[in-house]
């Protein structure tokens, strides 16, 4: 195996910062988030699993897409696309998987979306594999592993006295082609993984389970903050509007952003005239469930799901979705 020291990692990140917008775990406030960072002193090399996932820097939060200026009668429309390349090093292998599952809808349908496939291929991917599984993570149910290098382009474990790196895509290659590694024998220790699997049915076992009363079990309960779609690695769903940034003197300027959105709030589904077809929250729910491991899978392929169980320690209500999975799995009778 290939092994790199941590001087020789920070070294190379510290090369790497000039060139590229680099994201990475930082401790905010006691907060482990993947955060831009300007060197590697910032950098947390030991933790568990950030609290966001890397989505926010593939599929912004906020993003501004187009800048408009209104000139008298003339109009300018500016298109706002990154010109720097970014690395988001320090990856867990399930937010490797997150922007996978995104990928079948936004870069694999036509038209691509212009925004999220310029974000795509300006960045590399630089994973850290997890020792085990911790509170809340299933991925070994859904297709993952904590070690698994699969949608990264290297991923990094933990070795004595350094970490072993494996290189995944030419990408991964050609970016790392300036750090200094050692060949030694031997191999690193496999994750600790146990634990109960959870039972991910199929999604036609879904269909008969959309008038059971789970839903009301699970969802009566929930508060509609939209905590569980906004740190989820794979809820993609966003709303576009434009907004005034400055108007006088015969000129206005104005943003078209995009922000996320979430099928969990309550006015998500509301239309013109104030019907909504998903008013209640155990239908929402619902919805959010079918979605992940009925409709997505279906219709594009991946699971909407990575086990990475941010959902289940950050709902303020306990609301978990291994859970209903258990329960889909009892009321389906396979
Ligand atoms: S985090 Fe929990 S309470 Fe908040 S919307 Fe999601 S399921 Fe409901
Ligand atoms: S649904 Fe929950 S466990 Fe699954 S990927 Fe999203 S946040 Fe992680």
């Amino acid at each position: 195996m290939k092994v790199t020291t941590l001087d020789a990692l920070r070294s190379w990140l510290d090369t790497v910062v000039g060139e590229y917008d680099v994201v990475a775990p930082r401790d905010v406030d006691g907060h482990v988030l993947y955060r831009p960072v300007a060197t590697s002193g910032e950098i947390v090399f030991s933790y568990e699993r950030p609290e966001l996932s890397v989505k926010d820097y593939l599929l912004p939060a906020t993003e501004v897409l187009l800048r408009v200026e209104k000139r008298g009668g003339e109009v300018t429309v500016e298109e706002n696309l990154a010109d720097r390349g970014q690395v988001i090093f320090g990856v867990r292998p399930c937010d490797a998987h997150g922007p996978a599952t995104i990928d079948a809808l936004f870069l694999e349908q036509e038209p691509p979306d212009t925004y999220y496939s310029h974000h795509r291929a300006r960045t590399v991917l630089i994973g850290m594999a997890c020792p085990q599984l911790w509170e809340g993570c299933f991925c070994t149910s859904v297709g993952g592993a904590p070690d698994d290098a699969t949608h990264l382009d290297v991923l990094l474990r933990r070795v004595d006295g350094g970490f072993a790196v494996d290189t995944v895509t030419e990408k991964g290659a050609k970016l790392i082609a300036g750090l200094c590694v050692e060949e030694r024998d031997g191999a690193p220790d496999a994750p600790t993984t146990e634990g109960e699997a959870v039972p991910v049915m199929p999604p036609d076992a879904w269909r008969p389970l959309f008038g059971d009363n789970i839903w009301m079990r699970h969802g009566e309960r929930c508060l509609s903050c939209r905590i569980c779609t906004y740190v989820c690695p794979t809820c993609r769903c966003f709303d576009v509007a434009d907004r005034v940034v400055e108007q006088g003197a015969g000129i206005t300027r104005i943003e078209r952003i995009r922000v996320w959105d979430a099928c969990t709030s309550t006015n998500y589904r509301r239309a013109a005239g104030g019907h909504n077809s998903r008013p209640t929250k155990p239908v929402r729910l619902r919805n959010r469930s079918f979605c992940k491991f009925r409709y997505y899978p279906e219709d594009y392929g991946p699971l909407g799901c990575v086990g990475c169980g941010r959902c289940i320690v950050s709902c303020p209500v306990d609301i978990d979705i291994t859970e209903v999975l258990q329960d889909v799995a009892e009321r389906s009778g396979r």
